[in-house]
């Protein structure tokens, strides 16, 4: 009897290897920008050996006595939730060819195992599987490969008419949940390895930007300032259109650097500094109307809601974090669309700020905030660190929640010093 339990053990861990190696793999396909397997060139990949695996179980199956049993359904699972729907049909097709030239009945039983379980995985992921916490994502998976056993007992119990049927199918269960836990969990530790790995990285460079920020902004910003008041001067004494144009170009990119350097002055120096009583709706009123030109310039119509709070702070601070929020929601809108603000307080003041615009992937969403990190052409990657750095300052939190093509949505909380 033991040297049997030894054998099923031997033929298990077999496969159980072959599961866990792309898993490992597919640690070395992740990169900082793309953590999300999202890429063609990751697709693929998962594509491919999630396939190898998938035949390398069947061609090696397990044997229970006159029954054969494999893992092929977890490595379809795993490619399936992790790599999205076009992996799990290059998986799928792939298994279901091999398993064809295999022959016997059981061709037919995994056809429809193989769509029930794509169908109920497909409902998975379209249901944010990958925002899902481990436990409900373990729980999900494990619900989602019962059933099409529960589904096809009755029919195997018919065609084989004995009850061990049932044992056989109560025991792949057992195996198959162990295995799939294990595998959920690997890849799901792989990749919070990789996130850590980015927040390291992240907090590096927010450390060095800092200490630039803090060493050089202020240097500069003073010969910026002195340089344009000299340009606005020289600018009245030239009458000619020509000449006008030029300093109007020259004032105008002074502007730009001036709002980098502020950008990074901020970030230096987030603290309030110049705290003063404020009434915090209207000063997010006044950064609406600075951007107001600038969003019917995108066609973006603006859509506010609130009350009044009073609120103790920086003003200019205050202004910056809305106004770089506001930019990046009118700047995600080329086409138009619609901005929405509101601010109501509770507990605490509660703003949201949202748009309709082209949303971010899951790895975008990840760097938001990093210092540099932009994906326009001419962006600096300043806005949000910088905002970020602001609600910091004020002791409030943030959520940034993001679809892509669906527009993003900003959740702030502050806490509340006063309310009028
Ligand atoms: P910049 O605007 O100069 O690119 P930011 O720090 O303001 O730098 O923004 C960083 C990046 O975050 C942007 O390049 C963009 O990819 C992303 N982002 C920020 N806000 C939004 C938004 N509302 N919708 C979509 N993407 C956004
Ligand atoms: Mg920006």
């Amino acid at each position: 009897m033991s040297n049997l339990l030894f054998e099923y053990m031997k033929d298990y861990l077999v496969n159980m290897l072959f599961i866990i190696l792309p898993i490992l793999f597919s640690q070395s396909i992740i990169s900082k920008e793309h953590t999300a397997f999202e890429t063609n060139k990751q697709k693929f990949f998962l594509a491919i050996i999630f396939s190898g695996t998938s035949i390398l179980c069947m061609s090696f199956p397990f044997e229970l006595g006159d029954t054969i049993l494999d893992l092929r359904l977890i490595p379809f699972v795993i490619g399936m939730l992790y790599g999205g729907v076009r992996v799990g049909l290059t998986i799928i097709f792939s298994s279901l060819t091999f398993r064809f030239f295999l022959g016997g009945i059981g061709f037919y039983l995994s056809v429809v195992e193989y769509v029930i379980i794509f169908l109920l995985i497909y409902f998975v992921i379209k249901n944010n599987y990958r925002t899902q916490t481990l436990w409900k994502k373990i729980i999900t998976v494990s619900i989602v490969t019962v059933i099409p056993t529960l589904i096809l007992l009755p029919f195997a119990y018919h065609v084989v008419g004995s009850i061990v049927v049932v044992k056989v199918a109560i025991l792949l269960t057992i195996i198959s949940f162990f295995s799939l836990w294990c595998s959920i969990y690997l890849m799901e530790s792989t990749i919070e390895k990789v996130h850590m790995i980015i927040q390291l990285h992240k907090f590096e460079k927010e450390t060095i930007v800092s200490h630039l920020a803090a060493s050089v902004s202020h240097e500069v910003r003073n010969p910026l300032t002195v340089t344009k008041g000299f340009l606005q001067l020289l600018k009245e004494k030239y009458k000619d259109t020509e000449d006008r144009y030029y300093f109007d170009l020259a004032l105008e990119e002074l502007q730009t650097a001036e709002s980098i350097i502020s950008d990074y002055l901020t970030y230096a120096k987030p603290s309030m500094e110049n705290q003063e009583p404020l009434n915090i709706f209207e000063e997010m009123q006044r950064s609406i109307n600075v951007i107001r030109s600038y969003a019917q310039m995108h066609n973006v119509d603006i859509n506010v809601a609130g009350e009044d709070i009073s609120y103790r702070g920086d003003k200019e601070k205050i202004r910056q974090l809305f106004i770089n929020i506001f930019k990046n929601c009118i700047e995600a809108m080329p086409d138009g669309g619609t901005l929405t603000v509101s601010m109501f307080c509770d507990q605490k003041i509660e703003i949201t700020i949202k748009d309709t615009g082209v949303g971010m992937t899951e790895s975008q969403l990840l760097r938001i905030g990093e210092p540099f990190f932009s994906t326009k052409e001419n962006g600096t990657g300043l806005g949000m660190m910088v905002a970020f750095s602001v609600i910091k300052s004020m002791g409030g939190t943030y959520k940034v929640l993001s679809k892509e093509a669906e527009g993003t949505s900003f959740h702030i909380s502050l806490p509340l010093t006063s309310k009028m």
